[in-house]
């Protein structure tokens, strides 16, 4: 058991979700409603050397719960990859007398709360806010519902256009590292092809496909692709299948950061909820350095140094069910 948290900071970090905001909520009331005094830390670990740290009440987190981006903003800092930086940040927390953090961000966020929690015994608690889903002891991170969802809604519009003019469609969607967007929404769209980092793309597997399809007067085909596929994403896909189907119609779309914004869909804010309040009961318990995630719709926890290092895999059955359905 560490020894006893009484005040406790909340900061986003990293690449913002969509969900954050119902998370920093539920964080602050459930700190508050636990007898503790609660501090939101602006922009991320930026805040925490700039000592732009504010103390929040109940109402500092009124109607927030259903809009997007974060009220405590969200940044990179490459001041807090140093030991001097990081040290200048425990300062302004010891100042206030915060002994614990909760951290609602991406990998990158965990990787320098585990380093920071273990120089400065400071109990970390993290919470997986990324749209890209990419962190393992979760079966869900904040904002990939949303994200997904915006992806959908897009996609099925450039359908109609795609199915008005039988075109063929190329639509990149975000996922530098991770192709679940690309997966999810592609598979919830009836895509014919999706491109995902984790799989090695064979274009030319694809082109002849596009090409058989082309024979039997299949024209509307959309091809969903991660941005950070191996072939180079959305442009790179389209500018083969132009060389190679001459006679087809090809447009590009890139979805971009629409994919980042908007209200958080109900799974969203849920999950949010659910996760900052068990947060700051791991801190009442006495844990340090884990991650709260979900898994089987129970609460999970994982060790922060767990959840950076193993990705969540992509299953070989969702890219089988892709191949069957998109005949
Ligand atoms: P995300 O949390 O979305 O993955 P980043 O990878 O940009 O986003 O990380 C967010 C911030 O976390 C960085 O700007 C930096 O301040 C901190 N961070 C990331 N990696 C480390 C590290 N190895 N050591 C210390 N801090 C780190």
């Amino acid at each position: 058991m560490n020894k006893k948290v009484t005040k406790i900071g909340v900061l986003t970090s990293g690449g913002d979700a969509p969900g954050m905001n119902a998370c920093v909520r539920a964080v602050v009331r459930t700190a508050l409603f636990e007898g503790y005094e609660v501090y939101g830390i602006m922009r991320g670990y930026q805040g925490m050397l700039d000592d732009d740290i504010i103390k929040m009440e109940s109402r500092s987190v009124a109607n927030i719960i259903q809009r997007g981006g974060t009220i405590l903003k969200t940044a990179r800092c490459k001041d807090f990859m140093t030991p001097e930086g990081r040290k200048k940040g425990y300062e302004n927390l010891r100042k206030r007398g915060i002994d614990g953090l909760v951290i609602i961000g991406g990998d990158g966020s965990f990787r320098g709360a585990q380093i920071f929690s273990n120089e400065f015994d400071i109990p970390c608690i993290g919470i997986p806010g990324t749209i890209d889903k990419d962190i393992a002891g979760t079966d869900f991170t904040i904002g990939f519902d949303t994200a997904v969802n915006t992806a959908i809604e897009a996609i099925d519009k450039i359908r109609d256009t795609a199915d008005a003019h039988d075109r063929l469609f190329v639509i990149e969607v975000m996922g530098r590292d991770a192709g679940y967007i690309a997966l999810h929404s592609g598979i919830a769209t009836g895509a014919e092809h999706i491109l995902i980092p984790e799989k090695k793309t064979n274009i030319n597997e694809m082109v002849d496909s596009l090409l058989e399809k082309e024979r039997r007067q299949k024209l509307v085909n959309l091809v969903v692709v991660a941005e950070g596929d191996d072939f180079g994403g959305g442009n790179e896909v389209g500018k083969v299948i132009r060389e190679k189907l001459p006679n087809a119609d090809v447009r590009v779309c890139i979805l971009g950061h629409i994919q980042r914004g908007g209200a958080p869909t109900c799974l969203d804010r849920l999950i949010a909820s659910r996760m900052g309040y068990a947060a700051v009961e791991c801190l009442k318990e006495g844990r340090d350095n884990v991650m709260v995630g979900i898994v089987n719709n129970r609460m999970h926890y994982t060790p922060l140094d767990h959840a950076v290092k193993a990705k969540q895999k992509i299953s070989e059955e969702w890219l089988k069910i892709v191949k069957i359905l998109a005949s």
